[in-house]
């Protein structure tokens, strides 16, 4: 701030006569609706807000670096990856899953904690939560489990029973369950609790090797979590808790940071794995498949403005780069296509032009529009190929009828035109030119309209 006066604009830039007082017709007159300061103030106001996200509604986010301390070459040509040291651009935005926006960011839910990287060869986003496991494997329960999650359809409050009837009648729920009801359910804030990738994913090397992978990130602020007591209490005095601890926290100059592991399998372990690897409900045990040390990632830079920055961040799992892929894990498939379906849907389909979603190491030069529009001749000189294939599969009785039909019509032209389209039957076929040539020539070409007489 340069402590100097500004002049108060409308969007466009031009300056405004008055932020405090309409234009009337008259001291009490009513108003004129030629009054553009006022109609684009109301306009605005009225339709500024946008539609919520379906889940993750509640949330903060934050820029960060994220810094290679390992070597992993062998095994992707990402080139976020490239060598020890390198650092590269991130976004951060973490949430609750169920709540509306306007919810508390502190009661017992999952949290989501998904990372936009601003890599050279695009944007990659991993977008995890805070746990390595999910409440199905399937897409298809997907949107029933959200629901039972969210409000009664009738009575518009979440309700427990509607959480144990969907996870009683889904076995395959039962490990996140346990987690979710367990100490870490309720995280102390968004500092003091791991990320996971969560899906099984792909690594991909510059001789086109791939390998199965998993992504961790602990917590380098230690686990914390809250008690039941503590949260339900919390939550009526400070419902965005953890908000406001992770934005003090940069504020400060308290970057929070996280390490970052892989673990990996071999598609011949993977065939050999006692179940499908690619289940979201299920971990890869740290014993078999153990933790791989690859970076740092540190939180470290605020956002200017909630609504531009968070509230219209957009992740998408369809979002990876050279070196990294999916995996067969259905959820991951169904996922691929979700996100940006819904941020489509909730912020426009130039989403991602929005500077945070956009790519800030890479330019954009997507196929979507065009180049000039012109009248642009397909110009493909295919034109007698077809036309040669049909004349050579002719009878010959069917040839001498198409050169005697040509010839009786051709004949009656002047003879450019004779000349003209005998060329372009030699392009065809020399025969045909030379038989069409021999019986044009037996009719006797048109002579030439007599002009009228100049006057
Ligand atoms: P390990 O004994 O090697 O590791 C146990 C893991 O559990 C650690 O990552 C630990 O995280 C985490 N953990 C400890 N307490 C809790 C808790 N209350 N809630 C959630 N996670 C906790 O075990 P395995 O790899 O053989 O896995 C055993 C179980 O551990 C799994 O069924 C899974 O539920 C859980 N787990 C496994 C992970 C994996 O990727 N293998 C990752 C996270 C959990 P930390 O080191 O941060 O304390």
């Amino acid at each position: 701030m340069t402590g100097e006066k500004q002049t108060l604009t409308n969007a466009a830039g031009v300056p405004v006569p008055s932020n405090e007082v309409s234009k009337s017709a008259g001291k009490r007159g009513p108003l004129l609706l030629e009054d553009y300061t006022l109609l684009e103030k109301m306009a605005h106001f009225n339709r500024e807000r946008i539609p919520e996200r379906v889940v993750r509604a509640v949330g903060s986010g934050v820029y960060g670096t994220f810094t290679v301390t390992d070597e992993i070459t062998h095994l992707t040509k990402a080139k976020l990856f490239s060598e020890v040291g390198k650092e590269t651009e991130v976004f951060v935005r973490f949430s609750t899953v169920a709540k509306s926006k306007g919810g508390s960011d502190i009661y017992r839910d999952l949290r989501g904690f998904a990372i936009k990287f601003y890599t050279e060869d695009g944007n990659w986003d991993l977008v995890g939560n805070n746990t390595p496991i999910f409440f199905v494997r399937d897409p298809m329960k997907f949107m029933d489990f959200i629901r039972s999650q969210k409000e009664h359809p009738q009575q518009h409050w979440r309700q427990d029973e509607m959480w144990w009837d969907f996870w009683s009648l889904v076995p395959e729920s039962l490990h996140q369950v346990l987690w979710l009801m367990g100490d870490r359910g309720a995280p102390m804030g968004w500092r003091h609790m791991n990320g996971y990738g969560s899906h099984t994913f792909s690594l991909i090397n510059a001789d086109s090797e791939r390998i199965w992978v998993k992504f961790h990130f602990k917590t380098n602020q230690s686990i914390k979590n809250f008690t039941e007591e503590q949260w339900m209490h919390l939550q009526g005095i400070e419902p965005r808790w953890a908000t406001k601890d992770l934005y003090n926290a940069i504020d400060q100059g308290n970057y929070p940071s996280w390490t970052m592991y892989i673990q990996t399998m071999t598609d011949e372990q993977a065939k050999n794995f006692p179940w499908n690897p690619f289940d979201l409900t299920k971990v890869w045990p740290h014993d078999d498949y153990p933790l791989q040390r690859v970076g740092r990632l540190e939180l470290n830079r605020n956002p200017e403005n909630y609504f531009a920055e968070v509230e219209q961040a957009a992740f998408s799992p369809g979002n990876v780069v050279p070196g990294i892929s999916w995996s067969p894990d259905r959820m991951l498939q169904a996922r691929i296509m979700s996100y940006a379906d819904t941020h489509r849907h909730r912020l426009g389909v130039n989403y991602d032009t929005i500077p945070v979603n956009a790519p800030h190491a890479t330019e954009v030069n997507t196929p979507y529009r065009e180049g000039m529009a012109d009248r642009i001749e397909l110009n493909e000189p295919d034109y007698a190929d077809q036309a040669r294939l049909f004349y050579q599969m002719l009878s010959p009785e069917e040839k001498d009828r198409l050169v005697h039909n040509i010839a009786g019509s051709l004949g009656k032209c002047m003879e450019a035109i004779q000349k003209r389209q005998i060329g372009l039957f030699r392009e065809v076929d020399e025969e045909l030119a030379d038989r069409v040539a021999a019986a044009t020539g037996a009719v006797q070409p048109p002579q030439p309209e007599p002009q009228p007489a100049a006057v």
